[in-house]
């Protein structure tokens, strides 16, 4: 079968090499037959402090550069409509608390028919006694609150994401493991049986998870999420499809054809697909 890759990004999050095109073009080498341009949704949408402006400069597009973003996608939909399918999201850091997801709809309405899907992703994890700790490798932030914590507060965090009804796709659902090396969290047996119950409410909510290829790239020694997530993932028939989280070119469909053999093995038997938030299973 042909594969589809459903998370990419390019320049003008500020951190990513490359124009979309150049993506695409990826792509189709790689005989895909599907690619999905998400980039950052604009973080400005949420922070609008000219304070923080140069802050956001290196994480996300500008929001007067979003609808410059998608007329783009639109454009090279159309140019290599015969090559690959191009669809159309971007992937939304989810905030709590706060009304940080209106404001976010706010500047994604206008668009929101454009959407093929729309990716929800923490990148990072508060609550009530702690600082913003944003998700990135930090020896002092596991000392100070434990390995146990951080994993449990990234799943409440996700858990409240699931409960907008607002995403289609989750991304990178065991992120927190930025902080682990190597690839081996411990879970207490709470924090395991919560991450379980999150993965029932997203099989509930008829929700798709990414198996994101880049986790292999930042040297976590496997996809996210690992392999015991995906076991549980496959068990539960939730939809998956594959994501490279491409910042360069090249690393569109990172790792696909491998990840494909293993996730087959462990039992996985389909991948879905997305058009205009419609899911659509695929046998592999
Ligand atoms: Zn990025
Ligand atoms: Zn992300």
């Amino acid at each position: 079968m042909r594969l589809g890759d459903y998370h990419t990004h390019h320049r003008r999050c500020g951190h990513a090499l490359g124009e979309i095109e150049d993506y695409i073009k990826v792509a189709i080498e790689k005989n895909l037959n599907e690619i999905g341009i998400s980039d950052h949704f604009p973080l400005r949408a949420v922070f609008d402090d000219p304070q923080v402006a140069k802050l956001f400069k290196k994480a996300s597009m500008e929001v007067e550069e979003f609808p410059k973003y998608i007329k783009e996608i639109k454009g090279l939909k159309e140019k290599y409509k015969d090559k690959i399918r191009v669809r159309i999201s971007t992937e939304v850091g989810f905030y709590t608390p706060g009304n940080a997801l209106s404001r976010q709809k706010e500047v994604l309405k206008p668009f929101i028919d454009d959407m093929d899907y729309i990716i929800g992703a923490v990148h990072n994890i508060k609550w009530h006694e702690s600082p913003v700790i944003p998700i990135r490798p930090d020896e002092g932030i596991l000392r100070e609150y434990g390995e146990d914590k951080i994993i449990l507060e990234y799943v409440n965090k996700l858990s409240r994401l699931v409960d907008t009804d607002f995403f289609d796709v989750i991304a990178h659902i065991d992120f927190y493991r930025i902080f682990f090396h190597p690839n081996n969290p411990q879970y207490s047996q709470d924090t395991w049986q919560k991450l379980l119950d999150l993965l029932d409410k997203i099989k509930n909510k008829g929700m798709a998870i990414e198996i994101n290829t880049s986790g292999i790239l930042k040297g976590l020694g496997s996809q996210h999420p690992h392999d015991e997530i995906v076991k549980e993932m496959i068990q539960r028939d939730i939809p998956l499809l594959l994501g490279s989280d491409a910042h360069k070119p090249d690393y569109v469909g990172y790792m696909f054809e491998d990840i494909i053999e293993k996730v087959r093995k462990l039992g996985l038997s389909h991948l879905c697909e997305y058009e205009k938030r419609e899911q659509k299973l695929v046998r592999i």
